[in-house]
Order: structure tokens, then sequence, then C-alpha cells
């Protein structure tokens, strides 16, 4: 049976990897979803006569659309706007909307790839994809974004809705684009359709504490992780990169638990702060100014400014929080953590790490949270918006904050067992992809073929 499951997965591996040529970010989230995968083909035939890999790996469907808009001076530009709704087996499409020049097919598809596993394992009924455009908000003026946003919107519209598909934000896409977007969508259909999209302002209907559910919910798993081996966040020294959404409130969470948090950064570089991050001055400048983090120093002029972000990596600490982007961690930032004596390292961002850092994390025994269960705090809220918005009311910030916790600590517990079921123990990369492929596995048997 083993034998047979490895050749299964090495066939199915071979199969995409042809269908998909130069898609780099995709082929690499294949291929680390795929090692974890084969006990679990050995164990279960069933999944191999269904053809439960071939299918998963192909999305239903990819939308791809022209975005026009015009900026302040009159000038018409184009940018390529995607959604990828890639599985619907346990609910609606589910998943964010990044802005951000990098985006592409490849850059799509694996983050509505690993969005199937991460929203199977929140427990919450959500299927999985992802959207987005090469646009690059930065020194655009609010306008610009509006008119953009509301383009961007025009096209998708035609695509999603609250029982079909219900994006929300990630990169570069905040409470704002997404209220510009639930404008725009509202005023195209004629009514308001509350759980067409999530992270709303509470204003316009959004979950008190989804803003603060990615960060904090990395945390929370994080300090679940550490309690188990007898550590915590408490007087522990922190990194998180990012000063995003993300960033900002795992900082928040980790000092309340009684951590020093001392760097953060921006694409532009990083901030070191041997004092410890003031955050209200990055939440000034990221939430209120729209500025760079190097204005950080105007303030705080002992902290020190970096523009190589990469470096970040090289300041000694207990816990790393990777919370900016994909890759951002390869192997030798990962040799350097190691050498200064990194206890525990937590993804908030989608694939920080990349798989050779992963491995050299893993062989060096320092703890580590994949992103599909540290960073499914977001996600997990935006269901819970959802789910209010269907009944037409809403939690407490308490309450909200409550059911985050259960959520974690249980993603925590499936991930845990799922790894020692399978051989693996404390391996919860592992853990993480069998526990979220087996809940979607089930489902797409249930449904039949299709
Ligand atoms: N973009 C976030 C993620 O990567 C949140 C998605 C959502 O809330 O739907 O999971």
């Amino acid at each position: 049976n083993r034998s047979r499951a490895n050749d299964y997965v090495h066939e199915v591996y071979e199969l995409v990897k042809k269908r998909n040529p130069d898609e780099k970010e995709f082929l690499q989230a294949i291929r680390e979803i795929f090692v974890s995968l084969r006990p679990v083909f050995a164990k279960h035939p069933e999944y191999i006569r269904d053809g439960i890999l071939e299918r998963i790996t192909e999305p239903e469907r990819i939308i791809s659309f022209r975005v026009a808009w015009e900026d302040d001076q009159g000038r018409v530009h184009v940018n390529r706007g995607f959604r990828v709704q890639f599985n619907s087996e346990l609910g609606p499409y589910k998943g964010g909307i990044r802005f951000h020049p990098s985006v592409n097919n490849s850059i799509m598809k694996f983050l509505a790839f690993e969005q199937i596993f991460k929203n199977a394992l929140t427990g919450q009924p959500i299927g999985a994809g992802k959207g987005g455009s090469d646009f690059d908000p930065k020194g655009k003026s609010e306008r610009e974004i509006m008119r953009f946003t509301q383009s961007f919107m025009t096209e998708l519209s035609k695509h999603i809705g609250s029982d079909m598909d219900v994006p929300a934000g990630d990169i570069g896409v905040g409470k704002r684009e997404i209220g510009y977007m639930f404008g725009q969508y509202n005023r195209l259909k004629g009514g308001f359709e509350a759980g067409v999209l999530t992270g709303k302002d509470p204003s316009l209907g959004g979950s008190l504490g989804r803003k603060e559910a990615t960060g904090y919910g990395t945390v929370y798993f994080v300090e679940e992780m550490l309690n188990e081996n007898g550590m915590s966040f408490k007087d522990s020294t922190v990194i998180v990169s990012g000063s995003g959404n993300v960033s900002t409130y795992a900082m928040e969470k980790a000092q309340q638990l009684g951590a020093k948090v001392v760097a953060c950064s921006d694409s532009g570089g990083y901030i070191y702060d041997k004092n410890g991050i003031d955050l209200e001055t990055v939440k000034r400048l990221k939430e209120v100014e729209n500025k760079r983090i190097w204005e950080y120093r105007k303030t705080h002029p002992h902290a020190e400014y970096h523009e190589d972000c990469s470096k970040i990596w090289t300041i000694p600490c207990d816990i790393a929080l990777p919370c900016a982007t994909q890759n951002e961690i390869d192997e030798v930032s990962a040799n350097m953590l190691i050498k200064n004596g990194l206890k525990a390292i937590g993804e908030g961002a989608n694939m920080p790490c990349t798989i050779e850092a992963i491995e050299l994390f893993l062989k060096n025994g320092t703890l580590f949270a994949p992103a599909k269960a540290a960073n499914a705090g977001g996600v997990a809220v935006s269901a819970m918006e959802m789910s209010q918005n269907s009944m037409r009311l809403a939690w407490t910030a308490e309450e909200v904050d409550q059911r985050l916790k259960t959520v974690m600590k249980n993603i925590y517990g499936s991930c845990k067992d799922a790894a020692e079921r399978f051989g693996k123990p404390g391996n919860l990369v592992m853990g993480a992809n069998i526990a979220g492929f087996l809940k979607v596995a089930n489902a797409m048997v249930a449904h039949g073929i299709r």
C-alpha cells in the first residue's frame, strides 16, 4: 500500500507540474502538501480510487479579467484582475483579495490552494478561493483607489454572492477597499447583500474583532504550542515582520502576553527598537497616516532602520512571527535564526518560509506553527461574520474573541492529533496538511465524482 501511495502521489505531482509549468509558488505549495499526504493514501485507498489528488489540485474555476481605470490626471490604466474559485466542497468559496504588483496566476493559485486546507481546519462551512490584481496601491490617491476598486468589483460582481463566493481582504486590501467594493456590489445588484464580503467595517455589518483576528489567532496558536512544551510568550524576545493588519495585531497580542517585540518592517525596510516596539506609533503611521515604517525614527531616534528586509532575521530572538509575505524566510535566514537561539516560529503570512527553511526548522527541533493553521484566525472570524450577517445580529468583541480562542485551540488539537496518528508526532506541518485534507477529501467522496 505504501509504495502504491507513493507512486500515486508522484504521478499526480508530475501531472500537475506538466499542467502548470512555470507556476513556481503554486508548485511549491503543492509539493509541501504532497510530501505530507503520502501516509494518508497508504491508509485510504478509496482516495486513490476517487482521484482526490487529481481533482483537489485543479481549480474548479479561474476568472481573469481586465480592470481599466482613470488616474487623477485623466490617464487610463489597465490592470489584470483574478478570482480563483478553487474548491467548494465545504461551503461557498472563501478567501481574500490581494492588490500587489506581484499578483499573477501562480500567486493566486498558490494562495487559493492553501486556503482549501486552512479553511477546512477552521471547522467552519467555507470552501476556498482567492482573488486580486497586480494593481499597486502604493502612492495612489484615495480617489484613484476608489475608482480602481469600483472597476474591479464591476466585473467581479458577476461571479460572487453570499452563497457562492465571499471575498475578504488580504495584502493591499483593508476595510476601506472592502467598503468601496461592498458599495459597488450593492449598487450594481440593487440591494444590501450583507454576507457577500467579509472584513467590512462594523458600521457596514462587519464583525467586531475581524481586524485583530489573524494576528491574535497566530499568537493564540503559538502560545498553545509553547505551553505544551513548557514555554510561553512571557518575557520572550519576538520579531514580527510586516506592519499591516496581521503583523500589528500579532505584536499587540504578543505584548499583552508579556513579550518584548523588538522589530517589524514594511516592504521598504525594517525597524529595530531594542527597547521594544511602540505599537501606538506603528498604528498611527500605518492605520491612520498611510506612512512608511522608516518614519518611526522621527519620534524614536534611538531605533535603527535598515533597508534590506531579509536582514530582520539576523536579530536574535526567541520567537519569530513572519507576517509579511510569501518566501520571506529562506534557508540562509533560517540558519541565522537557529544559530541565534530561536525557539519557535509562527507563520502569520501565507507560506512565508521556503520548503528548505521549514526542513531546517523541523530538523533542528524548532517549534514550528505552519501558516495554514497559525493564520487561520482571520478567515475563521470571516466565517463568523457570515454567520452574524445571516442572522442579522452582531456579537460583542468579547464573544468573537472567545470563539476565536476556541477555534485556534481546536485547530492546534486537530494538527497535533493528525501528526500523531500518521506517525510524525509534533510535526504540525504534516498535522495541519493532513487534518485539513481529510475534511475536504471526505466531503469529496460524499459529493461523488464531479
Ligand atoms: N486573506 C486572509 C487569508 O489569507 C483572510 C481571508 C478571509 O477572511 O476570507 O486567510
